[in-house]
């Protein structure tokens, strides 16, 4: 029989062929001591250059690669989505492709959960050298989403986190279509704690949250969390 998963890493991809041989390197590195069983889950969401190939390459000589790869561009919540349904591990966690969620977290995530936290989030204490713009956009947005909502929706806050078999279950046993995953990781309870860190740029290629990306987030976090007008 094969041992149970331990960990499940989803990372959500579009277009990252920059990045992908330095985020494997950097992955290897931090999950090596941890051994344990893991699965390494590449979310291919419609690239259109060569992080595929890169992937299926991976998957060929590391057994614990997996992927799942998109008929087209279906949006980084979707591809997040998707992770969560196909992870199999005790601890799952989410981090973007870029390097700006650094692997290296991942250890100190699993300490705190051994303390009996089933959701560790990775609160951001600065950006480094992302463009005044985003940051403010950001700055602006996470502060009004938190005086719309009544669910405590942490600022500063993105998808990379790390979250117990518990409380995947229920993410995945949930209706909502249209997910603004860092809210409905909010709403569902449990323990959950902070784990702050400083945030590095882009470790290569360019930003793929694009404006009406990230606006269309936005607007759908707000519909879905705001408890404007009716209270
Ligand atoms: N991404 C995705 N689909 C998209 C846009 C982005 O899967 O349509 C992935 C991307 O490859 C990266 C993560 O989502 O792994 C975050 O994207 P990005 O770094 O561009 O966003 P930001 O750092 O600005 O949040
Ligand atoms: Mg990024």
């Amino acid at each position: 029989m094969t041992p149970a998963i331990q960990y499940s890493l989803i990372i959500p991809i579009y277009n990252e062929e920059a990045t992908i041989p330095e985020l494997y390197r950097r992955l290897s590195q931090v999950m090596e001591p941890m051994d344990a069983p893991t699965e390494i889950i590449f979310i291919d969401d419609g690239s259109q250059d060569r992080s595929l190939n890169l992937i299926r390459d991976l998957h060929h000589h590391d057994q614990r690669i997996c992927y799942v790869s998109f008929a087209r561009n279906f949006g980084h919540q979707i591809a997040v989505t998707a992770g969560l349904n196909f992870a199999r591990g005790q601890i799952i966690i989410i981090l973007d492709a870029d390097l700006q969620d650094p692997p290296e977290l991942i250890p100190e995530m699993v300490e705190i959960w051994r303390q009996g936290y089933q959701i560790v989030y990775a609160k951001r204490t600065q950006r480094r050298r992302e463009n005044w713009f985003k940051k403010l956009t950001a700055y602006g947005f996470y502060r009004v989403l938190a005086r719309l909502s009544d669910v405590k929706i942490p600022t500063d806050t993105g998808d990379f986190c790390l979250m117990d078999r518990q409380v995947v279950d229920q993410l995945n046993a949930m209706p909502e279509r249209n997910r603004y995953i860092r809210g409905l990781r909010s709403w569902v309870g449990f323990q959950q704690t902070a784990l702050y860190f400083e945030r590095d740029p882009r470790f290569a290629g360019e930003v793929k949250y694009t404006f009406s990306k990230s606006f269309a987030l936005a607007i759908n976090s707000i519909i879905a969390f705001s408890k404007v007008p009716y209270a």
